[in-house]
């Protein structure tokens, strides 16, 4: 899955905190200049760096573009959705590369609710003497895969079945504001069938705020300022959506919880009884109104007949008339039949044991499936992955053990709800309450744009990274990261300031991790510190049949020569990991970054409410105290002891220290306190939740607050969790002294 950040980006939307992006006065200066990939460095946590690094070049060597080119063809042969037997043939392609590289390889079931559609059509019923029935199929002139009867028709993974027939409101992108502003307009939704464009925010948000609102029915659909001409030449003779592309997607909530909707913190493993699983019809994760994506090719007729009120100018798309709210004339009908049962998904897990810390696991994960082809989602990261593997393999072959236990996996079911990831992660959670970390990849490449997402305590340890790494544009990673940041800077428009982080020291844009990709388990539920990386470009045919390895050899990276690049980042980060005499974590940065939350969410808070605030001091004051802990271990780390087993077990237990034992608020199975998917943004992170939701819900709640009646008894207890939470990982960065 995972929305592509060039897009929102390059279109200049209101990113509202999309992701955070960090920049300041260092960025000016260029540590990297000196530091080329074969420049002598020091590498953190390592005593020996020369030996690291010859081993490091050992695998550099391996990855090649024509090996990625070969593996994605392969991976991109046939549509391969989860629980196909087409996608059980990508796991069986997996298994084998993997067992070739060396590594301990496994398939592993689990058995999932999901459903496939069986009839999925859209008929505009009024005004008369028109007729339109949609979807119009996926078609373009000059591609080669479009007519394989195996390419699933659009649909939303996870829409309930159902009949439905109203008059249509167009919603924009369907946030909380844009409902706020039809109240304001007195457009009732009630009972209609909302029409709504794709951007923005997640899917499941759109259909949640909608069915809040009361709406019968929902309509997506992806309008071409957003992905389409507006940007660029279409597919085929551009890399943008053509006409009749559909993003299909799922509209699980997921934002409640991920996985399987029927098992909320365990896991679907085949033998699981029924009695354990919760009745899909009581699933918090499941919708209850039905939707379906179309084109905009199938928008136009609707979207041009609609009359009532013209539609605020910033929610004009690129249709050439004047889009108006409605409701109506235009009425349509929605006739969904979804095929839903327990199906069996397939994770692909390969390992290699470590010599000196067998039980702590080094996790690297890319999802398998896809909606259809899927060569740049996630084909692109999988072949990419192959790569590493393959890489490591020639490590073991000259004898090499990391020290580390090395886990790759290739998740299924990524696309109905982080299925495979987070089932697989709740049945290992008792292993992974000691895994140094978890690496994403999830799109691998839709052109040169490194991108990089990542808890702050590895955001040092991604720009050594970077910097021990060649870019095909010249110089290193590192450089070129660094210069696309720098062209990029005017800042995107956002809203909340509590998404930038000031006070960082990386002089390269690194995002918060939401959600939208496997990472969500390991960070959110457990604790893995955790990062996400891909190489990013104009993409307009996520989600749609023409994410094919035509669309990529064109368009995304004709050389494969970034397909080499993230191999190579992708497979040294575990690497690096894995081998560390000291784990590299800054918790010092973390600690920076925590106050500069909360500095804007009580600058949030102020404005709302006053005098009536809260008082934030205890709060800051234990931010404070984890800062200055977080520098003083970073002197221990530095120091690099002969034996490092405390301390690396004291730096293993600060991110889990952060964990709030009894959850998020309504949503019990996040347990982070700084980071989880925001309930209004879906893919986008808000940080430390418990108190930025609080605040915000407050000032949803307007009657209450127009009077002045707060009820900051919320607000209170999160500063009051966080608190804690942040004194229990400062005590535990203490423990080391
Ligand atoms: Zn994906």
């Amino acid at each position: 899955m995972k929305i592509a950040f060039t897009i929102l980006l390059a279109f200049g939307l209101s990113l509202s905190g999309i992701f955070a992006v960090f920049r300041n006065a260092l960025g000016a200066t260029n540590p990297a200049r000196s530091a080329g990939p074969s420049a002598p460095q020091t590498i953190t946590g390592f005593r020996n760096s020369s030996a690291e690094l010859a081993l490091e070049s050992r695998f550099l060597a391996v990855p090649s573009p024509q090996k990625a080119k070969e593996y994605l063809r392969a991976l991109t042969k046939a549509p391969h959705m989860a629980g196909t037997p087409e996608d059980r043939a990508t796991a069986d392609y997996v298994a084998n590369l993997f067992r070739a590289a060396g590594l301990q390889t496994q398939i592993e079931e689990y058995k999932v609710w999901m459903n496939y559609p069986r009839e999925v059509s859209l008929d505009i019923t009024a005004p008369g003497g028109f007729h339109s029935h949609a979807p119009t199929r996926e078609r373009v002139e000059g591609d080669p895969y479009q007519n394989d009867p195996r390419i699933v028709m659009p649909f939303n993974s996870m829409s309930p079945s159902g009949d439905v027939e109203g008059e249509v409101v167009y919603a924009n992108y369907g946030t909380p504001d844009d409902f706020k502003k039809l109240a304001e307009m007195k457009i009732d939704v009630r009972g209609k069938i909302v029409l709504m464009r794709y951007g923005q925010n997640f899917r499941g948000v759109k259909v949640l705020d909608a069915q809040n609102n009361g709406a019968a029915g929902v309509i997506l659909y992806s309008d071409p300022y957003d992905d389409g001409w507006r940007n660029g030449d279409k597919y085929p003779q551009g890399p943008w959506r053509p006409d009749t592309g559909v993003q299909r997607g799922s509209v699980g909530f997921m934002f409640e919880f991920p996985g399987d909707p029927t098992t909320p913190g365990i896991a679907s493993v085949p033998d699981l009884p029924q009695a354990q699983r919760t009745p899909p019809s009581r699933s918090v994760a499941l919708p209850k109104i039905p939707s379906m994506p179309i084109s905009y090719a199938d928008a136009w007729p609707i979207l041009e007949r609609l009359a009532g009120p013209d539609s605020p100018r910033e929610w004009q798309g690129s249709l050439p008339f004047t889009y108006h709210v409605g409701p109506g004339p235009v009425r349509v009908k929605m006739r969904l039949r979804q095929d839903y049962a327990y199906r069996t998904i397939w994770n692909v897990i390969g390992r290699i044991d470590g010599s000196e810390y067998p039980d702590e696991w080094v996790v690297a994960g890319n999802h398998r499936d896809a909606w259809v082809y899927g060569a740049a989602d996630p084909g692109s990261g999988t072949a990419a992955m192959l790569e590493a593997a393959r890489g490591l393999g020639e490590l073991l072959k000259n004898g090499w053990r990391p020290k580390r236990t090395i886990v790759f996996a290739s998740w299924d079911a990524e696309e109905e709800g982080l299925i495979g990831s987070t089932e697989w992660a709740e049945q290992h959670a008792h292993e992974l309450a000691h895994a140094p970390a978890y690496f994403n990849m999830d799109v691998g490449v839709t052109g040169p744009n490194f991108e990089a997402s990542s808890v702050p305590s590895l955001r040092t340890f991604l720009v050594e990274i970077s910097k021990s790494i060649s870019s095909p544009k010249g110089s290193t990673v590192y450089e070129q990261w660094q210069k696309a940041g720098r062209r990029s800077s005017e800042p995107p428009p956002l809203r909340n300031a509590e998404n930038q982080d000031s006070a960082s020291k990386t002089p390269v844009p690194i995002g918060n991790l939401g959600s939208g990709s496997d990472y969500s388990v390991f960070l959110q539920h457990l604790g893995v510190p955790a990062t996400d990386i891909s190489s990013s470009g104009p993409y307009g045919v996520y989600h749609s049949a023409f994410d094919d390895f035509q669309w990529f050899t064109k368009f995304a990276d004709p050389d494969f020569a970034y397909e080499q690049e993230m191999a190579r980042i992708f497979g040294l980060q575990a690497i690096r990991m894995a081998d560390a005499d000291v784990l590299p974590y800054n918790y010092a940065e973390y600690g920076k970054a925590i106050l500069s939350y909360l500095k804007a969410a009580q600058k949030k808070a102020d404005a709302s409410f006053g005098a009536q605030t809260p008082s934030f001091a205890d709060a800051f004051a234990a931010a404070n105290r984890f800062e200055q802990a977080g520098e003083e271990i970073l002197e221990c780390q530095a120091a690099l002891p002969r034996n490092p087993a405390a301390l690396n077990a004291t730096l293993l237990s600060t991110e889990r220290a952060l964990l709030i034992a009894q959850g998020l608020p309504h949503r019990p199975w996040f347990h982070h306190s700084i980071y989880a998917p925001g309930e209004y943004t879906g893919y986008a992170a808000v940080v430390i939740p418990g108190i930025n939701e609080a605040i915000d819900e407050d000032e949803n709640d307007r009657l209450g607050a127009t009077k002045g009646n707060h009820d900051l008894a919320p607000l209170r207890q999160q500063l009051a969790a966080l608190t804690t939470a942040l004194t229990h990982a400062a005590e535990v960065l203490q423990s080391a002294r």
